[in-house]
């Protein structure tokens, strides 16, 4: 048989990714876990984290990430910073092409997550100058201010609610006239005197010299437009994959989430895929685990009957 650089690599250091890693390196499995950045993935900027078992009074995103990463390292789990350029897969050969080499693999979990959806309203031209996707990151930015926040999702609302700590006021908008997010979050938002929910609205611009002044909404049932005066704007209208080295062999959803089956395989023997980049119906750190898990399982099994 072909000689392969390693039993395992994962790509990914996010809930899925590490806890992939941490089973695969109690199994003894020669594993790498390539991250192209900070390991702990998007729970590093999740402000608190309530409904992961464990954590009575929660935890805040940050610390379970780095908890995540101790509990890797100490089980011997090697971990690399490295971006993947592309991969070369078929059923008797996985490469990751890297930077500055090719490495080869038995099997392949990608758990490369995902990032902030934008709604082209000027975030590449305001990001750091009154755009945000991180209320972790910027809240304190905007002591005593007003902000808007756009989405009405989990992540929306609940970021807004921490918002409120900081910010004199939250304009919240939703497209429709009913949140997402889950009822115990909206409770919490209907409760605060702190967030001001304008139903039915988009954003369709926003303004201002060097920061945010002002953002620029219209109702989409009366059409009516209006500008809110805002120092800032937290996005929050979902995510998208980071799937930019991933190809054409491998099958996605039609927003370019991994279909996988049961056991995290993608169409592709011996690959697999794991967490929020996956075609999932819940992209949650519990779930993100959990698919971590099934999958180390799953290639184990796989090198086995290579
Ligand atoms: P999400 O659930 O996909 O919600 C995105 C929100 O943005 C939706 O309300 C959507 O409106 C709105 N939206 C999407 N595109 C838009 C556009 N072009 N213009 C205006 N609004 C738009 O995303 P998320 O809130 O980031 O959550 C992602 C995943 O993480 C979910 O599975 C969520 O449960 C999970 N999460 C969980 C927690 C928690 O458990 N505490 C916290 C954060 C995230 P519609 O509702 O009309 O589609």
């Amino acid at each position: 048989m072909t000689d392969f650089d390693y039993d395992l690599v994962i790509i990914g250091a996010g809930p899925a990714g590490l806890t992939a890693g941490i089973y695969a390196a109690r199994a003894r499995m020669n594993v790498l876990l390539l991250e192209k950045a900070v390991p702990g993935g998007q729970i590093i900027v999740t402000d608190w984290i309530e409904n992961y078992p464990g954590f009575p009074e929660g935890i805040s995103g940050f610390d379970l990430a780095e908890k995540m990463i101790l509990q890797a390292e100490e089980m011997g789990l090697k971990i690399e910073t490295a971006g993947v350029h592309s991969l070369n897969l078929d059923k008797d050969k996985k490469e990751v092409v890297l930077a500055d080499r090719t490495i080869s693999t038995k099997s392949l979990i990608i758990a490369s997550g995902a990032s902030p959806k934008k709604l082209g309203i000027g975030e590449d031209r305001y990001m750091g100058k009154g755009i945000s996707f991180c209320a972790t990151c910027d809240a304190p930015f905007f002591k005593d201010k007003t902000v808007v926040a756009i989405g009405g999702g989990d992540t929306a609302v609940q970021e807004s609610i921490y918002l409120t700590k900081f910010v004199k006021k939250v304009f919240l908008l939703h497209r429709r006239d009913q949140l997402r997010a889950a009822k115990i979050l909206q409770e919490r938002a209907f409760a605060s005197d702190k967030i001001e929910i304008l139903w039915d609205t988009v954003a369709t611009g926003v303004e201002g010299l060097f920061g945010i002044e002002g953002v620029h909404v219209r109702n989409v049932k009366t059409g009516e437009e209006k500008t809110l005066k805002a120092d800032g704007c937290f996005i929050w209208v979902g995510t998208l994959p980071n799937a930019e080295f991933l190809g054409d062999d491998i099958i996605t959803d039609e927003y370019g989430f991994i279909r996988t089956d049961g056991r995290m395989e993608t169409n592709i023997p011996g690959v697999y895929a794991a967490g929020d980049i996956r075609d999932t119906p819940l992209r949650q750190v519990s779930t993100a685990v959990g698919d971590g898990a099934i999958a180390t399982l799953a290639a184990e099994h796989y090198i086995e009957n290579l």
